[in-house]
């Protein structure tokens, strides 16, 4: 199987190739094959980006915001169009489903388009009169903005940075993950086909220094990354460096919390969804399953038999509700994490191994009786791993489930709404569910508090992290100076 890019790189417009950069291999996580190949960015294609960016960025800011967002919304529908195409690629890409790709991917990635398309002919400032003199504001595009991906939603994330940076009025330059290389280019491609004016939506592959590059350079006025901590607080200190706007969406350990009045079914589906959606490779995860005593047994033994239905196997069949792991490096971090469970005294009671057959494939995993101390109750494991611990009281499972550096997520499962809403009151947290877990409409904002990041993706929010506020006061009489 050869799933070769038309080039590496897609520039001011255009496919680009450079093969003196070094050569980036794309393994298909199902099987371990190498399906093609990519070349990091070298120095020169860097600054082929950056400029193209700046020329289109211009053209592109003179444009009406209803002329941008007409031709964001022809992107989306072309998306959805070919909604079975790009699922396919990004099972490729990542390994995930199919039957979750074709759910949730390209289909998240326009919607982004077409919610913040919509948006754009909306972006205004106001009127402050002051007497017979005035103030008047323009909302205005901070001008290049780098986006940089991690693995898990390879187009999803091209989308999510790109659609509100386009909106208002800003070009981009995106760098996906090596491990996932393909669908940014795909973005970029039907974006360009759309209408979207060459330089405007630039992708450049590369590794951790190419991203470093991009973030450096005087050129680009903001840094939009999605990734973990340890590359967050490197990437955001480059940035405040040049003193450049930042987006940092980072990891997270999040608590998930069912009460012994929670709709048992309900919650036993909310914590599969956010533990063993994507392998459980998704950032918002709910991970340490705080489970007051009396429903523990109930939910061990439910969950356990949920578990036994899902299948596992070649993503591309639709049957396949699990998939293998996106790299063989990610599987081996996890299976240390299996490893450290076992030895720091936790519960195995679901799971704990690698699947017999080729590529990355590892089982749903459950731990039950563990301990805050545990390595996996306090370090992001970013595989499907779930950490279940009792707790007694309302009062001390908000504590226990704040005693973190993250803050990016928070769900609670209970029949007393009072409670469910009095408990996230008190959650650090960015997104939050009540009797749910890890939906993302784009309409609702998503990011996270402490080391989780900084600002927030989707929603009208996202318009204040990728545009800048400029003030203009009116004067109708004279100028009166003391001297
Ligand atoms: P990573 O931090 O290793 O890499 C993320 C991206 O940063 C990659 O494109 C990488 O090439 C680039 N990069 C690495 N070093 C860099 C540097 N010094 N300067 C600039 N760019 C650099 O993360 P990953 O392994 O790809 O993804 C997994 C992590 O991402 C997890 O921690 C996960 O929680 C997080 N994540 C967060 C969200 C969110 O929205 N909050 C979503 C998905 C994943």
């Amino acid at each position: 199987m050869q799933l070769q890019p038309t080039a590496s790189h897609f520039i001011n417009g255009a496919y680009v190739e450079d093969t003196a950069g070094a050569p980036i291999e794309i393994i298909y996580p199902a099987t371990g094959e190498v399906i093609g190949t990519v070349h990091a960015a070298t120095p020169a294609i860097v600054d082929q980006a950056l400029e193209s960016a700046k020329v289109g960025q211009k053209v592109w800011a003179a444009m009406t915001g209803r002329e941008r967002g007409r031709i964001m919304s022809r992107a989306a529908a072309m998306i959805m169009e070919r909604n079975h195409e790009l699922s396919v690629l990004e099972t490729y890409d990542t390994g995930k489903p199919y039957q979750e790709t074709i759910a949730v991917d390209a289909t998240s990635g326009a919607d982004a388009l077409e919610y913040f398309g919509g948006l754009a002919g909306s972006l205004t400032g106001e009127h402050i009169p002051l007497g017979e003199d005035w103030v008047y504001t323009v909302r205005e595009p901070l001008g290049v903005c780098v986006g940089i991906g991690a693995w898990n939603y390879p187009t999803q994330i091209a989308c999510w940075k790109g659609a509100p940076a386009l909106a208002c009025g800003n070009a981009m330059v995106f760098k996906p993950s090596e491990t996932t290389p393909m669908c940014a280019l795909k973005v970029a491609e039907i974006l360009h086909e759309a209408g979207v004016p060459a330089g405007v939506y630039n992708v450049i592959q590369g590794m951790g220094e190419v991203g470093a590059a991009l973030v450096n350079d005087t050129r680009v006025d903001k840094v939009s990354l999605t990734g973990s901590v340890s590359t967050g607080k490197k990437v955001y200190a480059a940035a405040a460096s040049h003193m450049k706007h930042v987006t940092m969406e980072l990891g997270g350990k999040s608590p998930l919390i069912i009460f012994d009045d929670a709709d048992v079914e309900n919650a036993v589906g909310g914590a599969i969804l956010g533990n063993f959606y994507s392998s459980g490779q998704v950032c918002s995860n709910g991970t340490r399953v705080f489970v007051q005593k009396g429903i523990k047994e109930k939910f061990l033994a439910r969950l356990a038999e949920r578990l036994d239905t899902a299948v596992i196997g070649d993503p591309l069949d639709e049957a396949t509700s699990f998939g293998p792991m996106v790299s063989k490096r990610q599987m081996d971090i996890v299976l240390g994490y299996m490893a450290k469970g076992q030895e720091e005294g936790a519960r195995l009671v679901y799971g704990g191994k690698r699947l017999e057959r080729d590529g990355f494939y590892l089982e749903p995993t459950v731990f039950a009786d563990v301990t805050d101390d545990m390595t996996i109750a306090r370090e992001e494991i970013f595989g499907p791993v779930m950490s279940v611990l009792d707790f007694d009281t309302e009062e001390e499972v908000i504590a226990r489930a704040n005693d973190t550096e993250y803050g990016l997520s928070a769900g609670v499962f209970t029949s007393d709404l009072s409670r469910g809403h009095r408990v996230i009151g008190q959650l650090e947290a960015g997104s939050c569910f009540i009797n749910s877990y890890n939906d993302a409409p784009v309409e609702a904002p998503f990011g996270g508090v402490k080391n989780s990041g900084v600002g927030r993706e989707n929603s009208k929010e996202a318009i204040n992290h990728y545009s800048q506020v400029k003030s203009v006061y009116v004067r109708m009489g004279d100028v009166e100076a003391p001297y």
